[in-house]
């Protein structure tokens, strides 16, 4: 695999389009065991984000759009969502400073800096019912893929596959950070919207970097399948 910065663009883009067709279900997740603005917050920072890529036109250096998405975030998504994305965005960044140029392993280190990035940031692990229980099991499925020497397409799948196990996951979990944690017991049985809007960010890069059909993921049943 290999991608230039206007297939992460593209990449980009799709999320932004994502976000903003399950933006209502995001918010309604939200709203069970937060404060009811995951979607509207998403999908005004993933708009900002679009058209500050679009006005800045897509460059070679595939750091610096990334920089561009993480700034972007930071300043215009509230919460915590904001700091977290941005955070991922921000690590992937410094990852990939100067190349013009993603291949597998490229994309390997991007994820495992974000993914370290907003587990520092956040301060959650696996099973604390948050965004970490879809991105690190996706990360972690990318490198292996990677280093089976698998293409793109494998890699991917195998993320985005690890994603909707992880989103999936959270739905029992009581929750130990953020908003949520504060319902403690009556935080379970209803499926995160951090690990949800994280796993269609892997779900769009499958489909536009990795060129998996939508069939093979059964696209959207994440946000569906939720029993509240
Ligand atoms: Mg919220």
């Amino acid at each position: 695999m290999t991608d230039t910065a206007a297939d992460v663009s593209r990449w980009i883009h799709a999320f932004q389009a994502e976000i903003a067709e399950h933006r209502v279900r995001l918010t309604e997740l939200d709203a069970a065991i937060g404060d009811a603005d995951h979607g509207t917050n998403m999908d005004r920072g993933m708009r900002a984000v679009v058209a500050k890529l679009d006005d800045a036109g897509v460059g070679v250096d595939i750091g610096s759009l990334f920089k561009t998405v993480g700034m972007t975030l930071v300043s215009s998504v509230g919460g915590a969502s904001g700091p977290l994305y941005g955070t991922l965005f921000l690590r992937m960044a410094t990852a990939a400073a100067g190349l013009t140029e993603l291949n597998g392993d490229g994309w390997a280190s991007a994820w495992d800096a974000g993914v370290a990035g907003v587990q520092a940031r956040g301060k959650a692990e696996i099973g604390d019912k948050t965004m970490v229980d879809a991105l690190v099991p996706a990360s972690a499925a990318f490198a292996a893929a990677v280093g089976r020497g698998g293409s793109s397409a494998e890699a991917w799948h195998a993320a985005a596959v690890a994603a909707r196990a992880g989103v999936k996951s959270t739905v029992p979990m009581v929750a130990r950070k953020g908003r949520a944690s504060y319902l403690g017991e009556r935080s379970a049985g209803h499926q995160d919207p951090g690990a949800t809007s994280t796993y269609l960010l892997i779900e769009c890069g499958a489909e536009v970097l990795g060129g998996v059909a939508r069939a093979d993921r059964e696209r959207g049943t994440a946000t569906e399948s939720v029993s509240t």
